[in-house]
């Protein structure tokens, strides 16, 4: 297996077709291509409203039969990068007035008939000389409308929700698909492609970092603030090689409270490094109490430390709160500054860290300190 070293966040993967240089519009529409590849249904629903179950979705039993027999992308075009439009009904009628069947252009015998499958119209004319025209505004894929993948596709790997796009084509008067339909498709069709690189990814990852005592920093992320929240991640970034190799998802449900979410996630990372042969030597995260007690009584090998920035971040919000503001942005820097100045001496941190006491009251040399008796900016 090929192992690309990627910055932290980059999914890192084999085969060598993927390319970690790109930006994330182009990883997305590589996965899109990869969702259109390997997973197109069968048929098309005909009506603009319909909502199929999920069995219809799963098993598309292809009762609507009129695009039987298309097998491939009409135009030949790559639907993922071929440019799109938004047209009115209006303008795009228009050119329907006459037959568009080759070599004819002939008058129509009756208004063309017109029919929104989802994102996408499927217009009919017959004319004088007894053409049935077809169009589509969409590559057909299997006899499915591109955008119809395509759509739920981008929306899910953006990492964004239906329902605000929803609204938006709403107020615009823009043909779509109904908010179940659009989940099934991203259910059936994007999860399991989604899932399949991830898998490789994580693969990936721990043939690079198995076997080895590595360096790590954590934290957990709620999908929600303050204590509501539903879902917690725990992600644990390797330092060395800039690597996410472990993270997990923990639901409210399968513990006490949301207060919890951080501690199981986290203790689930080790766990699944640990069943790897992954050790972790130094660990930095928060200060949550309940991850402090954990590392201090069941991974007692484990080195804890935490990380600056969540303490930089902590100081920050009680001198806000103080609503003493004047001096927030120095002092931050300034902790920042006595950190990375230290050495690794704890006394010295701790003088250089008091030392801003006297600085802000105008004194820059003082008696009372051990290692650090004046200001090291020039008197
Ligand atoms: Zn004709
Ligand atoms: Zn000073």
């Amino acid at each position: 297996m090929i192992i690309h070293i990627a910055s932290a966040g980059t999914l890192l993967v084999d085969p060598p077709h993927w390319h970690l240089q790109w930006p994330k519009h182009h990883r997305v529409q590589h996965l899109m291509c990869q969702c259109l590849k390997k997973s197109i249904p069968e048929t098309e629903p005909s009506s603009s409203d319909y909502s199929p179950t999920e069995d219809d979705i799963i098993q598309n039993d292809g009762e609507d039969s009129e695009d039987d027999g298309e097998h491939s992308v009409d135009g030949g075009e790559d639907p993922v990068s071929d440019k799109k439009y938004l047209v009115s009904h209006a303008q795009l009628m228009k050119p329907f007035c006459v037959c568009n069947f080759a070599g004819c252009g002939k008058c129509v015998i009756s208004r063309p008939y017109s029919s929104a499958k989802g994102f996408g119209l499927t217009v009919k004319t017959d004319c004088i000389d007894g053409h049935e025209f077809v169009w589509t505004s969409q590559p057909l894929l299997n006899g499915t409308m591109s955008c119809n993948l395509l759509v739920p596709a981008a929306i899910f790997l953006t990492g964004n929700a239906y329902g605000p796009f929803s609204e938006i084509y709403q107020c615009l008067g823009l043909e779509s698909l109904s908010t179940r339909h659009c989940y099934n498709i991203q259910r059936v069709y994007v999860l399991p492609e989604v899932t399949s690189v991830w898998n490789l990814h994580n693969e990936a990852v721990m043939a690079a970092t198995g076997d080895q005592v590595v360096t790590e920093s954590g934290d957990g992320r709620r999908d929600s603030s303050g204590h509501c929240a539903t879902f917690g991640t725990y992600t644990m970034l390797d330092i060395n090689s800039r690597l996410i190799i472990a993270q997990q998802t923990v639901k409210v449900t399968e513990v006490k409270n949301s207060y919890w979410l951080e501690p199981v996630g986290l203790e689930r990372c080790i766990s699944k490094l640990q069943d790897h042969n992954v050790t972790i030597s130094i660990l930095a995260t928060d200060c949550h109490p309940a991850v402090q007690k954990m590392l201090r009584e069941d991974h007692k090998t484990i080195k804890h430390e935490f990380d600056l920035w969540h303490i930089v971040k902590g100081v920050k919000k009680r001198m806000l709160q103080s609503r003493n503001t004047e001096w927030v942005r120095m002092v931050s820097n300034h902790l920042w500054y006595c950190v990375c100045t230290c050495d690794g001496d704890a006394l010295l941190l701790k003088d250089k860290w008091t030392s801003i006491l006297h600085h802000i009251i105008n004194v820059h040399e003082w008696l009372s300190a051990e290692k650090m008796l004046k200001c090291e900016h020039e008197l």
